[in-house]
């Protein structure tokens, strides 16, 4: 058996991981963290950027938000069902650690993410610069592993972790298996669950939200994320606490028919369920988390948007209304040319379809002829005098009414790496059992703790998961480094 003694063990190098470990080192605590994988950085190689708020960032682009306003609005859309103190402590540090991370290297660019959200996405510049977009975040997490082996930090690629090693009702190690199968042991005064939840669990996941599985036709795996550390937190003593999903609405094969996904993707259509009647205002479908509980509750969980060819070709003229941080805002333009490929294709065609009256689009893609009949002629109407008087939608108001029409069936996915928290804790990281005790030299950090969204993850102030990995993971240190002094 190898093995290892220091401060703190920390379980997994993701985002939360690294944050945790650089924070104890430069704390002056003896660090090793020890990752299932070859590479540091777990799902946030993979996404844009943190959340912060009152950042240097912010303040030079004369954006006004403050952190009292995100306190409050966060905690009403939790219903104040979370931990206040994690939140507000989480928010206070937040722009301290953009410093942090720009100190180490990494460029920001400022962003909301859809128009009624809020700029605090702080998307990261990716090296060699250009557009910050999807796996930006690489390179804040290559900088950051970078500076942990600068701090001395020692990483140990390859050696899941399997087990808390208490004793006395302490936290005093882990064990874990190396690349060649060896046992490993390290003894510790802390340890740190990091593992980023259970993204790559099916299973685990629909057991913890309850989602029904035919529900979904993505699940946006993040491989390796099996749910190691909320089960050795649970069995370590920690009290399980609800995970909630994280829903979006995309459309199948996205990434191959990227401009079709950019064009129905959070943007306002008319949108209507299987029986052809609408049941969200379409502006908030910019909201993806919304979006998603609103399809989940429909017939079959799925939904279809209608466009037709006017709006297209002004869209194409006049730009996109809504242009979001991930697909840029020239996509209108290949609409024509990947719609026709695309209704070509013998699996994308049960998906999009296209026809010259509302009956033939209803009867090929499967949507009641009549609901949608109705629904299409009370739109036109609305539209012309201005007012939807089904579901108060103010904005982009377009009538259906210039064929060929076009219908995108939309499908559910389970933004996995997403879906939060597990692990009870209190806003010290510490994990608390059933009855609220602490387990001493337990703590846990990023996804496997993020208890802060209430049922749906806040959207509107974008960032915030790696926010929250960043920043949990910060303060779990200082907490560490603290208790050490009076060890
Ligand atoms: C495609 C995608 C895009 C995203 N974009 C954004 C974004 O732009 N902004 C944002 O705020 N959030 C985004 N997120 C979410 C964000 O990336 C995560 O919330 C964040 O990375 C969570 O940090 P974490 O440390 O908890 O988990 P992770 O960063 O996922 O790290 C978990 C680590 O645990 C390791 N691990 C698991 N089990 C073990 C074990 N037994 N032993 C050792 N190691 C183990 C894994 O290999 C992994 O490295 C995105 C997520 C995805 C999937």
């Amino acid at each position: 058996m190898k093995k290892y003694e220091c401060d703190v063990a920390v379980v997994a190098l993701g985002l939360s991981g690294l944050a945790t470990a650089i924070a104890c080192a430069e704390q002056g605590l003896s660090v090793i963290g020890f990752e299932k994988m070859r590479l540091a950085g777990g799902a946030a190689n993979m996404g844009m950027g943190p959340f912060a708020v009152e950042s240097r960032l912010q303040k030079k682009k004369q954006l006004t938000l403050t952190r009292e306003q995100a306190f409050m609005h966060h905690m009403e859309y939790a219903h104040y069902a979370v931990d206040a103190h994690l939140v507000h402590d989480i928010f206070w540090k937040s722009a301290d650690t953009i410093d942090w991370l720009m100190d180490m290297g990494v460029e920001f660019e400022v962003a909301p993410y859809f128009p009624k959200a809020q700029w605090t996405a702080h998307n990261v510049i990716p090296e060699g610069g250009g557009r910050p977009g999807p796996r930006g975040a690489g390179t804040m997490c290559k900088r950051m592993t970078e500076r942990a082996e600068q701090m001395g930090v020692q990483m140990v690629f390859e050696t899941p972790v399997k087990k808390i090693i208490m004793e006395n009702g302490r936290a005093v190690g882990i064990l874990a298996t190396g690349p060649d199968g060896e046992e490993v042991e390290c003894r510790s005064k802390f340890v740190a669950i990091c593992t980023g939840g259970a993204g790559d669990n099916e299973e685990l996941t629909l057991e913890l939200t309850g989602v029904v599985p035919e529900a979904l036709e993505q699940f946006n795996l993040v491989p390796g994320i099996k749910g190691d550390g909320l089960k050795m937190a649970w069995e370590a003593g920690a009290a399980r606490v609800p995970v909630h999903p994280e829903l979006g609405v995309g459309v199948h094969d996205n990434f191959n028919h990227w401009n079709l996904e950019a064009a129905f993707r959070s943007k306002p259509e008319l949108t209507v369920n299987k029986d052809g009647y609408r049941f969200i205002n379409e502006e908030m479908s910019e909201m993806g988390s919304f979006f998603g509980n609103a399809v989940y509750r429909q017939p079959d969980h799925i939904c279809f948007e209608i466009v037709d060819t006017k709006r297209i070709k002004d869209r194409i003229k006049y730009g996109p209304e809504v242009i979001d941080e991930v697909h840029g805002d020239d996509f209108y333009e290949h609409f024509f040319e990947e719609a026709e490929r695309s209704l070509e294709e013998e699996d994308f065609s049960k998906f999009f379809w296209k026809a010259d009256t509302i009956e033939e689009l209803a009867e090929k893609a499967g949507i009641d002829k009549d609901g949608l009949v109705e629904t299409v002629n009370n739109w036109n109407d609305y539209c012309e005098h201005g007012r939807d008087l089904e579901l108060c939608r103010t904005r982009y108001m377009n009538p259906i009414s210039t064929p060929p029409f076009y219908c995108m069936k939309m499908v559910l996915q389970s933004l996995n790496g997403i879906a939060c928290g597990g692990v009870k804790t209190n806003h010290k990281l510490q994990c608390l059992t059933e009855d609220d005790e602490i387990i001493p030299g337990l703590y846990a950090c990023g996804v496997d703790a993020c208890n802060i969204y209430g049922d749906t993850y806040d959207f509107y102030l974008p960032g915030l998961n790696m926010g929250f990995a960043l920043n949990s993971g910060r303060l779990a240190a200082e907490y560490m480094a603290e208790e050490l002094n009076n060890f």
